[in-house]
């Protein structure tokens, strides 16, 4: 097989850091921008950043239906803190463009001020040792539907769920040096 490409979506945020993660685990990184940069994609990734700048920017460019259409076909898509609440369907607050294709009701900045920036070493299910996360002014799920299965939870609140070919967490695995959840990202691939 050639080395699968993942799309990183690259209109706001640390899609750089991302990239890197993908190309150390052997896959191509291509920076979305416009809908034809999603031609022949194995894989995409939508960054943390500021999700209503992501959705203003990504409505701009005439992204939002072609992702849909992609994701909801089984592209195997991971969105980490902004990206899961770009992806998700709700958020409890505000009214922000979302592409609804992740059955979550989502709280943005939801630890609060003291705990704006934290890091912990959290269980995943699956995974056979702690995996050292780090949340940035981060969202947690506060609804899951019932296609959503919960991986991780921080203080009873999801922080990582997964629903058929859509993975999202709440904190920032491309900022460490664990790469365990992109390679399932990339994983997912060969399970299409
Ligand atoms: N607080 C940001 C938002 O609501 C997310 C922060 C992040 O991606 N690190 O979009």
């Amino acid at each position: 097989m050639n080395a699968p490409i993942v799309g990183v979506l690259a209109l706001q945020g640390d899609f750089r850091e991302h990239l890197a993660v993908v190309t150390r685990l052997g896959a191509v990184g291509r920076e979305i921008r416009l809908p034809e940069d999603l031609d022949g994609i194995d894989a995409l990734i939508i960054p943390g950043g500021e999700s209503t700048t992501i959705g203003k920017l990504a409505t701009r460019f005439e992204l939002i239906e072609p992702l849909r259409e992609l994701i909801n076909g089984g592209l195997p898509t991971y969105g980490t803190c902004a990206g899961l609440i770009f992806a998700s369907s709700t958020v409890t607050e505000g009214n922000q463009p979302l592409l609804g294709v992740l059955d979550v009701v989502v709280q943005r900045n939801a630890f609060g001020r003291q705990n704006e920036s934290f890091e912990t070493d959290l269980d995943i299910d699956g995974f056979d040792a702690p995996f050292h996360a780090v949340f940035i002014r981060a969202p947690w799920v506060e609804k899951v539907g019932g296609d959503v299965e919960v991986l991780a939870s921080v203080q009873g609140h999801p922080v990582m769920v997964r629903q058929d070919n859509i993975l999202g967490t709440s904190f920032h695995p491309e900022l460490t040096e664990d790469d365990r959840i992109h390679q399932m990202l990339i994983e997912m691939i060969s399970r299409r």
